[in-house]
């Protein structure tokens, strides 16, 4: 079963979009910009799921897996998770996502992924911040 939720319009009449539909939407518009040239498949789950490390999900949103080696990877979604997100806070998660992409290959050299976290979290903040900036006039 698939959460379904208002977030588009099309003239006056609200048009429901789906969960995956909502991260489709921000993840073609940032793929481009962040993980060009990157091989990344989507896995959609009702709820908690199991990892391609046979870790449970538990309370993440997203889990990344990658094999830098082949610049491959996959994204597993927790839907209902993904439906109490607003648009605002997906977006951080779908950049978030990317980000431990990009940084997936130091992992190995770490214990834990708790300094990824931490990494990723501040890439996340720094790009979307970017984002916002104001572009400097031309010179
Ligand atoms: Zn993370």
């Amino acid at each position: 079963m698939v959460r379904w939720t208002i977030t588009r319009t099309e003239g006056r009449v609200p048009k429901p979009v789906s969960q995956q539909a909502r991260i489709e939407a921000l993840w073609s518009e940032w793929a481009p910009r962040m993980i060009a040239g990157w091989d990344i498949e989507h896995g959609y789950h009702e709820g908690p799921f199991e990892d391609s490390t046979g870790e449970d999900s538990e309370d993440a949103i997203a889990t990344v897996s990658v094999d830098w080696r082949y610049i491959h990877g996959s994204v597993g979604w927790n839907l209902l998770l993904v439906a109490e997100t607003t648009d605002a806070d997906l977006l951080d998660t779908v950049v978030h996502e990317m980000t431990h992409i990009l940084v997936n290959e130091m992992r190995t050299a770490l214990l834990d992924i708790d300094h990824e976290e931490r990494v990723c979290t501040t890439i996340t903040r720094a790009i979307l911040a970017a984002r916002l900036a104001p572009r400097p006039a031309p010179q």
